[in-house]
Parts: structure tokens; sequence; C-alpha cells
């Protein structure tokens, strides 16, 4: 406890892999199933065809944020998995060139030449392949990529965004619906940002101001699109 409060810094790091996943598909399913209800609203049609559309808008939004996230995250972790192989052989056939190198890179942190290479010794003698990851490659436990947590994570966080505009559809009489799921949708938003920037230890009015303009702007689109072909069609 006490250490938490001496290093707080220290621990919302390793919170910022799952928490951009989250902050992102709950933002992206919040606007985009509230621009697609907005939108499908504005152009008049029925109330039980705007609650359809949302409902595959969450799940057509939800796989595919699933499926990004899997893809980008698996390439950067197959980046870091052949950094790690040639890290690993380079160790094999060549220890004292490694050595050096791992030496080289602490003096340039600051350490005089025989404690570097004392640490570097020390360090390769416990695990080589670790302490060249993390000193030369910049891979740790922390940033290592996980491309399953990472789709699961978006994909709830998505589909948990998406709900909350369809809620208000359920809940809204049909002759206020724009209003209430804009609205709404901009609290949402609002919250979320809030709670992301909280989490992570950001600016928390910055960070909310950030995300209700890009969902006030797509909403505004989209609605505007919407009454556009409502009237002409
Ligand atoms: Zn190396």
């Amino acid at each position: 406890m006490t250490r938490l409060r001496v290093h707080p810094e220290s621990h919302l790091v390793s919170r910022i892999g799952w928490l951009r996943a989250a902050v992102l598909g709950a933002n992206d399913g919040i606007v985009s199933t509230a621009s697609l209800i907005v939108g499908v609203a504005a152009a008049a049609a029925p109330p039980n065809d705007v609650l359809i559309a949302g409902i595959a808008g969450l799940v057509a939004g939800a796989m595919s944020m699933a499926a990004g996230e899997y893809v980008s995250v698996s390439s950067q972790s197959d980046t870091e998995q052949a950094d790690l192989a040639r890290e690993r052989k380079e160790l094999g056939d060549n220890p004292e060139f490694e050595l050096d190198e791992l030496a080289a890179i602490y003096v340039r942190r600051g350490l005089d030449q025989t404690l570097a290479r004392k640490v570097a010794e020390q360090l390769m003698k416990n695990d080589a392949l670790a302490a060249h990851a993390r000193d030369e490659l910049g891979i740790s436990e922390i940033t290592t990529a996980r491309p399953v947590q990472a789709a699961l994570t978006s994909a709830a966080a998505f589909a948990v965004g998406a709900a909350m505009p369809l809620l208000m559809v359920v809940m809204s009489p049909s002759n206020m619906l724009v209003l209430i799921v804009s609205a709404a949708s901009l609290g949402f938003l609002a919250l979320l940002g809030a709670l992301g920037a909280r989490a992570g230890g950001a600016n928390v009015p910055r960070a909310t101001a950030r995300v209700t303009f890009w969902g006030a702007l797509a909403m505004a689109l989209t609605a505007g699109i919407g009454a556009l072909f409502g009237t002409v069609v």
C-alpha cells in the first residue's frame, strides 16, 4: 500500500494495453451505433427498423473490432518473436560480442565501464535473452503484445458501448428518438472519456472534450445524410 503511494505511475503503465483497447472499443461502439441509429431514424424509418439496424451494427462492429485488433496485435507479436529468435541465435553464436553490446548500452545510460560490464555479466548469467530483450529491444512483460486478449477486450468493449444507444432506442418515444439517442450518447462518451483518462492517469477535461467532439461530429454527419436521403427517397 505504501509502495503504491510512493510510485503510483509504475502501476499505471501496465494498464495501457487493455485500457487502450477497452476505451477504443467502447468509444467506437457508442459512436458508430449511435450514428447508425441517428442516421436511420433521421431518414424517418419505423422504430423497429432502427432497432434492427442498431443490433446489426453492434454485431458487425464487435466482430470487426476483434478481427482488426487480432490482426494488428498479431503482426506486432510476430515482429517481437522474430526479434527474439534473432537475438537468441546471436547470443548462442557470439556471446562475447553480445556481452560487449549490453555493457555498451549500460555505459550509454550512465554507468562506468567496469560497472556496466559487471551488470551485463550478472544479468546475462541469470537470463541472457531477457536482459537483451528488455534493454536492447525494449520488449518486456508489460509491453508484450497479446493478440487474443486485445481482440476479446475490444469486442466486448464495443458491444458494451453499442448497447448504450440501443437501450435508448428501446426506451425513447419514437418522435424524440434522434434527440434522446444523440444527447445520451454524448453523455456516455463524456463519461467514458473521463473514466479512461482517470484510469490511465491522464488529463480528464481534455480527454473528455476530445471524445465528445468526435462523437458529436460523427452523429451530426450521419443525421444529415439520413435526413437528406430520407426526404429524397
Ligand atoms: Zn543483443
